[in-house]
């Protein structure tokens, strides 16, 4: 059996816990390895040996973690279809898809080469008399990430690149389902020159987090995953003095508009809500039909489904991969059941769809005419499952969108340039699309959501991402020459 450790101090460290999980190929269904789960102790080892590259690692000049960065940045590119591969042994999704996932990654260890600009702070000269002030942005120290399973390498590389970047040493946790993807990216920080330490992954569950959450020298967490978690993370982190960013679930809903060109909509909401089997966390579950679109959109959805594809992630011709586990394909094919008791049409039903083998896999499920008051509304399924609302007028779709408990991204297709910047006006949403499905920030932005979607202020990678790895330092300063000093217990003014 293969053995997943830990990366600790520049070098894989075997687990001393005793305790292990396992790992599976979903398209198969076998166990192909196990993963060292760390103890608390474990923990504080790999922190303390963080803290000590830390101190290091902050003196680096801005140049030769620049050089790094580009050094990563080359390897990760080179070697993005090994990458692709773990991915897909260990998550389920389709290569093409995965290597999609390392693609995005790499634009934040492109954003991150720029860190000598990113890290500029600001100068003003003559303050007062003789004095200038200034600000620096310097490093937190030692900062961690949890990660969740949908995208191994994307999100941690949305938070390692920005953070070692910046100066700190980054440990990772990444999600105890697909955890090599971590590994391989510690193997290609080594060669691309960083200092052993700077960046560590324990792996683990919540023991190991919550050995991060409560250690003193984390100083910053940034987290991905479920709400409910999400909403832990941030509590607990914050009340142990860090500074916390907790990224949660979704429910993103795709509204159409009756000028919308509905091929171009019926394709991006199948590409949308079915793509790595609707688990990523900007997947749209949520088709809202305006006024009579929603008949002609419906069967057009409909028409392409028999189309798709489902087979194992290795297999070029496959779409769509399994999911995750079997424990979540049976909770996904439970919403379906749940749909249509609660009075949902199903159009399609993913659980008669037949892949042979004992892979995790689940076809695609169209619900329409589904009511806000439905589970499969109201949870968020994580799965290939479509639910279709019908909404009278544009009205009534933003207050559905306003009025639901997460706020990760929204989408409008149509026509109409007025509609569409009034949507993105009026939406409550973090991330909005215009005729776009999935509007997944560019690197050089930020990404995150509102509302039950993201604890905390600040969002992910790009200009906040900076923003949360570092925190900044003001200076006044004065060069007088000698003899012009005085006592004065006046309190000091800046003229
Ligand atoms: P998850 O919340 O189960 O796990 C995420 C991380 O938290 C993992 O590392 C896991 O080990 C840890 N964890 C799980 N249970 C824990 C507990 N009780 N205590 C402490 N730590 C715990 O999420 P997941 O199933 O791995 O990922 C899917 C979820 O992530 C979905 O809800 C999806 O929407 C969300 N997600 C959100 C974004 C975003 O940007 N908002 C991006 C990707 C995924």
């Amino acid at each position: 059996m293969n053995r997943i450790t830990h990366w600790i101090g520049g070098a894989a460290r075997p687990g001393t816990s005793g305790r292990v999980g396992p790992v599976f190929n979903p398209a198969t269904g076998e166990q192909t390895s196990e993963v060292d789960l760390a103890s608390a102790a474990e923990v504080s080892e790999a922190v303390a040996v963080a803290r000590q590259a830390a101190q290091e690692w902050r003196s680096a000049s801005l140049a030769k973690r620049s050089t790094v960065l580009f050094k990563f940045r080359e390897l990760l590119a080179a070697q993005t279809q090994e990458l692709a591969a773990i991915i897909t042994s260990e998550h389920g999704k389709v290569l093409s898809d995965a290597a999609g996932e390392v693609a995005r990654g790499l634009e934040n260890a492109e954003f991150a080469t720029g860190i000598p600009h990113l890290m500029k702070g600001s100068f003003s000269e003559q303050a007062a008399t003789g004095v200038d002030v200034y600000s620096i942005k310097q490093p937190l120290g030692v900062v961690a990430g949890i990660t969740p399973f949908n995208f191994p390498a994307m999100v941690p590389l949305w938070m390692c690149t920005t953070a070692i970047a910046a100066g700190n040493a980054f440990v990772l946790k990444p999600s105890e389902k697909d955890p090599s993807s971590a590994l391989f990216l510690a193997r290609l920080w080594k060669e691309a020159g960083l200092p052993e330490g700077v960046f560590t992954v324990v792996n683990g569950d919540k023991e190991a987090v919550d050995a991060i959450l409560t250690h003193p020298d984390i100083a910053a967490v940034s987290f991905v995953g479920s709400t409910p978690i999400a909403k832990y993370i941030y509590e607990t982190g914050t009340a142990h003095g860090k500074r916390v960013q907790a990224l949660g679930g979704a429910k993103n809903h795709m509204v159409v508009l009756p000028d919308a060109e509905l091929d171009a909509a019926a394709d991006a909401a199948v590409n949308a809500a079915y793509g790595s089997a609707g688990e990523r966390c900007m997947a749209v579950s949520v088709v809202v039909a305006v006024g009579d679109v929603a008949g002609p959109l419906v069967d057009a959805i409909a028409a392409r489904l028999p189309k798709l594809k489902i087979g194992a992630g290795t297999d070029p011709e496959s779409q769509m991969g399994p999911l995750i586990t079997a424990q979540h394909r049976e909770k996904v094919a439970g919403y379906i059941a749940r749909g249509a008791a609660e009075g949902a049409t199903v159009v399609a039903d993913g659980r008669e769809a037949e892949v042979p083998g004992d892979g995790y896999f689940l076809g695609v499920t169209l619900l329409d005419n589904v009511k806000p008051s439905m589970d499969v509304y109201v949870d968020e399924i994580f799965g290939p499952v479509l639910a279709v609302v019908r909404a009278e007028t544009y009205a009534e779709a933003v207050a559905l969108i306003n009025d639901n408990e997460y706020g990760n991204g929204t989408a409008i297709f149509t026509r109409d340039g007025g509609a569409a910047r009034q949507f993105q006006f009026d939406v409550n949403a973090g991330m909005v699309g215009v005729n776009v499905p999935i509007p997944v920030p560019v690197a050089y932005y930020s990404f995150g959501g509102w509302k039950a979607s993201l604890f905390g202020d600040t969002h992910m990678y790009g200009p906040d991402g900076i923003h949360f790895f570092t925190r900044s330092k003001v200076v006044t300063s004065r060069w007088p020459d000698p003899g012009t000093s005085a006592i004065d217990l006046g309190f000091p003014t800046n003229r």
